[in-house]
């Protein structure tokens, strides 16, 4: 493994900064500007994102710019040796946009017209809007392409939602005529002959309501088409943001930041354009031991960002020194949580630790959301003196930045294959496709394995086992892929609902799990959502394992059956195989027929695991380790997210850079405490 380019610009270090507001401060600038700047330098911050949603301020009149407070900001930047990541102002427009042209309004999925109001509500397709966004950015890049300052482009901020106004529907129509080429083919593709759906026309198709009751809501060829029209409206609006960057300064990467999984965003796709993963990371801390199942969330969102970008280090684009004024409880941090949070996403591949706020607001809704800075205005808080304490410790880590993680397993997370099960009706119960995904993740962490994270696209080459959960829609040339790589010696790991449907979300017919039957060597015959009161166990090496909610009737047809519903199951099916493994070509699949606890995963996945050649470690509770390397030096990170202390094992000779001390044979991590240890 080789080192990745920093992402500054000649400047390895890891980046420690965040967005900063310095338009709302216009009145006292001489005062509180000049204040951030000691604060910031205090922090050791050497980055900060500014530009955000500050539209208003640059253009107060169509065509009439004034960039004189940016320009100021710019400068006091480059004069105080921090970087700008400079933001499109694209996710908030000025009132006089919205009063003069109100086709950059959203039409909501009710069919109503949004007012002038809050952020991120433009119609992704108005010409308009594209047009006015590509005149602000391109003189932005015109004004900047030489500034020392400018480092990168944070191009407008958490892109979401979904637009239904006429100019959408139109070009829906035209996705859908660029995407079947006849009308015909549509119906085929969507089944159309079901409650008499037969279009003659595209111009009779538009897009699912809510409520339900208002319009289509039925049809899953319709639905999906939206979805995918929708991520894809997203991509292209990003394509028009980015042209004039890309033309005006080739040299500055771009990133977005995205949001955890968001659902209408394929961010496999929309990472296409960038040249740097990031995401804003809001995990809900409880400062108990709840806070290790807290920490899998990010854990997993971190590998994915780095794996959308075929493993370049990432940028945790925001997360919140302190409280987070939107969640469910708005608890204070426990000491220590700053640098655990901001070392877990170093230690999972990301190359900054990035906040949001740097200084509070005084008004609007998010001025008690946690900052770096608060209104009292002094490095005298503890918020302040964390982060102040988390920048000097990430100065130690200079040497991790552009380095990468070798993993030799993969867990798939597909888009459109959430999309498709969100849609699909086994009776009213969610699927819960993403919390499979992650009760999976989970068992691999336990088990102290290095896992990317891949949807349907991405290559299997690079691993020895693949983790497929209820990969329930097997899409563009998957399946052939996935056999490929078992023929060849991979291991691939499949459950239930595997290969229900293809592309259109059509059923496959001859049996599931479709094309990938042959491989595993079964049939799936029915799937069985268990009544209250129900129990299935799988036995496995002579132990019951109780399943979860959704157990599926399977029959081996070549495969071996090494697991059974045991007969402690109160199901007709007991005593039926619930666990198979088929070798085919020179590799192994597994398939799970039912859904499983971690305690299970955890049990099976470290045998077949270590017998497809992958390490494992178990890991003592409330402990993470990750470890990143450029093939010349290594660094492990173990994490601690328990309230209490632990002890691990250390294999090996290791320098704790945060400390300089040596470390070996068992250490001690303290609770909520993160290492990261340099192999000697
Ligand atoms: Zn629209």
């Amino acid at each position: 493994m080789t080192k990745f380019p920093p992402v500054f610009k000649g400047d390895y270090a890891i980046i420690h900064g965040g967005d900063y507001n310095p338009e709302q401060w216009l009145k006292e600038k001489d005062t509180i500007w000049k204040r951030d700047m000691e604060l910031a330098k205090g922090a050791s911050i050497n980055s900060l994102s500014v530009g955000i949603f500050s539209w208003a301020l640059i253009e107060r009149e169509e065509g009439v710019f004034d960039f004189s407070w940016l320009d100021e900001t710019m400068d006091m930047l480059a004069e105080n040796d921090i970087k700008a990541i400079l933001a499109t102002p694209s996710g908030a427009r000025p009132p006089w946009l919205a009063e003069k042209y109100p086709e950059v309004l959203r039409v909501d999925n009710n069919r109503q017209k949004m007012l002038y109001a809050g952020r991120h509500n433009h119609c992704l397709s108005s010409p308009v809007y594209r047009e006015k966004v590509r005149i602000i950015n391109t003189k932005l890049a015109e004004r900047y392409k030489n500034h020392p300052a400018l480092a990168m482009w944070h191009v407008s901020n958490e892109y979401g939602g979904e637009c239904h106004c006429e100019i959408c529907q139109k070009r829906f129509r035209e996705w859908l005529r660029e995407r079947y080429l006849t009308i015909d083919k549509l119906n085929d593709a969507w089944w159309g002959a079901f409650w008499s759906h037969v279009y003659t026309s595209f111009e009779q198709i538009s897009s699912p309501t809510t409520p339900s009751w208002l319009g289509e809501n039925e049809q899953h060829g319709l639905k999906l088409a939206w979805r995918r029209f929708v991520s894809d409206q997203h991509c292209n609006f990003v394509d028009n943001e980015i042209a004039p960057l890309r033309a005006i300064t080739p040299d500055i990467p771009v990133t977005i930041n995205m949001m955890d999984l968001f659902p209408t965003i394929n961010y496999f796709e929309m990472a296409k354009r960038l040249d740097r993963a990031s995401w804003d990371n809001y995990p809900q801390w409880t400062g108990s031991e709840a806070d290790y199942s807290v920490a899998l969330r990010p854990a997993f969102n971190h590998e994915l960002q780095r794996s959308l970008k075929d493993g370049k280090p990432f940028l945790m684009m925001e997360s919140s020194p302190s409280v987070v004024n939107w969640q469910s409880s708005n608890s204070l941090r426990e000491p220590g949580t700053v640098m655990l949070q901001g070392l877990q996403a170093v230690a999972f591949g990301s190359d900054s630790v990035q906040y949001f706020q740097f200084r509070k607001g005084r008004g609007g809704c998010e001025k008690f959301h946690g900052a770096i800075v608060g209104h009292e205005g002094s490095e005298n808080t503890r918020v302040y003196k964390e982060v102040a304490e988390t920048g000097r410790a990430l100065q130690k880590l200079s040497e991790v930045a552009g380095t990468g993680i070798k993993a030799d397993t993969a867990l798939l997370f597909d888009w459109e294959n959430n999309w498709a099960l969100s849609d699909a009706k086994f009776g009213k119960q969610d699927k819960r496709y993403e919390e499979t995904v992650m009760r999976s993740y989970e068992a691999l962490k336990r088990l102290g394995v290095q896992v990317d994270i891949v949807d349907e696209t991405k290559s299997l080459d690079k691993y020895k086992v693949v983790i497929g959960d209820m990969a329930y829609m097997l899409r563009g040339d998957y399946a052939a892929r996935v056999k490929r790589f078992v023929e060849n010696g991979g291991t691939y790991i499949g459950t239930y609902v595997t290969g229900y449907v293809n592309d259109e979300d059509l059923c496959f017919l001859g049996g599931f799990p479709g094309p990938l039957s042959e491989m595993f060597g079964i049939w799936a015959e029915e799937i069985d959502i268990l009544p209250q009161g129900a129990e299935c166990f799988i036995d496995y090496h002579g132990k019951d394992y109780k399943t979860l909610d959704w157990c599926e009737v399977i029959h081996a047809k070549g495969a071996d059956v090494i697991g059974k519903y045991a007969d402690a199951s109160t199901r007709f099916y007991r005593d039926t195989p619930a666990l198979t493994m088929n070798r085919y070509g020179e590799g192994t699949a597994y398939y799970i027929a039912a859904r499983m606890p971690v305690e299970f995963l955890i049990d099976f996945y470290r045998d077949a695991l270590v017998i497809a050649g992958v390490e494992t470690e178990d890991m003592p509770e409330g402990v993470m380790r990750s470890v990143r390397s450029n093939g010349e030096n290594e660094y492990l990170f173990l994490m601690n997210f328990y309230p209490k202390d632990s002890e691990i094992e250390l294999h090996g000779d290791y320098t704790d850079l945060l400390t300089g001390k040596h470390e070996a044979g068992k250490t001690t991590l303290k609770s909520r405490q993160a290492m990261c240890l340099k192999k000697n």
